[in-house]
């Protein structure tokens, strides 16, 4: 069972049409947010540095693979909360790998903020400062299903 600590690794993303919306929530909650550890696809990650004027870890942009990469890091267990608001009016080259990143965080159990109340809501959670053991899905079947 994967317990998250205080300190969290914090994961965000913005489409374009969404970027003006997160920085605006992530001023709002600086506070909050530099208690954690921040990473961020790579323009969202560039905004969000000048605007909280902290250390942000970027991957590569979206398009450019930087979803993937905190999908992969989800897996490895390097990520505890994701705040991803993606933009539901438009078609974007790289939706199968929103589709992507959006599973992975299912399937390991993290939450995932995908607008600005569901943002707010988290972020005032008491479990959003505090120690929190993560109950994942019984996965040992699926993974054995071969082992007889
Ligand atoms: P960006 O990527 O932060 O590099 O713009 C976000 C996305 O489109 O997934």
């Amino acid at each position: 069972m994967p317990l998250m600590k205080k300190c969290k690794n914090i994961a965000l993303v913005a489409h374009d049409n969404k970027k003006k919306d997160l920085l605006e929530w992530a001023v709002y909650n600086k506070g909050s947010l530099l208690k954690h550890k921040l990473c961020a696809t790579g323009t969202t990650g560039a905004l969000l540095k000048d605007a909280l004027g902290c250390e942000v870890l970027r991957y590569n942009s979206g398009p450019f693979g930087g979803d993937q990469q905190i999908g992969a890091a989800i897996a490895e267990g390097k990520i505890d909360i994701l705040i991803f608001f993606w933009d539901p009016l438009n078609q974007l080259p790289h939706d199968p790998d929103v589709k992507a990143l959006l599973r992975l965080a299912a399937v390991w159990n993290i939450p995932v903020a995908c607008n600005r109340a569901t943002a707010d809501f988290l972020i005032s959670s008491p479990l959003f400062d505090s120690e929190y053991e993560n109950v994942l899905p019984d996965y040992k079947p699926y993974l054995e299903r071969f082992n007889k």
